[in-house]
């Protein structure tokens, strides 16, 4: 992508309230420079060693978005710096998150991630899960955690109404959890939803962060 598309790109996802991620999974520190250069800072990875050698390579002005599974052995590879993990999908792992973000004396920003699709590949909570989740007392006791939102993936399918209608289930769940838990605080405000394919419907309900990669730097 040329720096005039990806401007419009990005001033189409700013002006309608959103951010944009650049999800560069796979690709080279080149390729990401690339991109770093026209401006971008945000960039999205799903797999947390690839995170880390990039990390160390790029400039430290970066914010590193995790999205993809995040196995609790690999939390320790990415706590020193993740900048958000959009990732979380179980009490367990969010407690591997507060135990290695406590070893470094910060407070991670998470996202939970919802099952929002039909594809049975596809990892997350249900809203029930993520109620007993934040009621639970190991939740309640964390000091180095900060729950920033939600995220989820749609159907891979062309069915736009299908699509819509998963994206505008999520927007519901935040607004619920927002409602219910989360009304005192703003940093509770994400919704990350929409990829290079559905990103325009995800803008139309509501999202916040948008997480864009071969549109930016082609096929993986
Ligand atoms: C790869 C990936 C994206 C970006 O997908 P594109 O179709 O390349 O835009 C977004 N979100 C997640 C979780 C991903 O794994």
């Amino acid at each position: 992508m040329n720096q005039e598309a990806f401007e419009k790109l990005n001033n189409e996802i700013e002006s309608q309230g959103a951010s944009l991620i650049a999800v560069s999974k796979t690709k080279s520190v080149e390729d990401i420079l690339k991109v770093y250069g026209m401006g971008q800072r945000m960039f999205g990875e799903n797999k947390a060693q690839e995170m880390l050698h990039k990390y160390q390579q790029l400039p430290k002005d970066i914010q590193w978005h995790f999205i993809g599974h995040l196995q609790r052995n690999k939390v320790k590879y990415i706590a020193p710096f993740v900048s958000l993990i959009h990732s979380v999908d179980s009490l367990s792992l969010l407690m591997e998150i507060e135990k290695e973000a406590g070893k470094c004396g910060r407070v991670v920003d998470v996202l939970l991630q919802f099952f929002i699709a039909d594809e049975t590949t596809k990892f997350g909570l249900d809203i029930s899960e993520a109620i007993s989740l934040l009621e639970s007392p190991a939740f309640k006791a964390m000091k180095h955690i900060r729950i920033c939102g939600v995220m989820g993936m749609a159907t891979n399918t062309e069915n736009s109404l299908k699509i819509k209608g998963e994206f505008a289930g999520l927007a519901a769940i935040y607004r619920k959890l927002k409602t219910v838990y989360f009304n005192d605080e703003d940093s509770f405000c994400h919704i990350s939803m929409g990829m290079s394919h559905d990103y325009k419907l995800a803008l139309k309900n509501g999202a916040t962060l948008v997480r864009i990669g071969s549109a930016i730097f082609g096929e993986r």
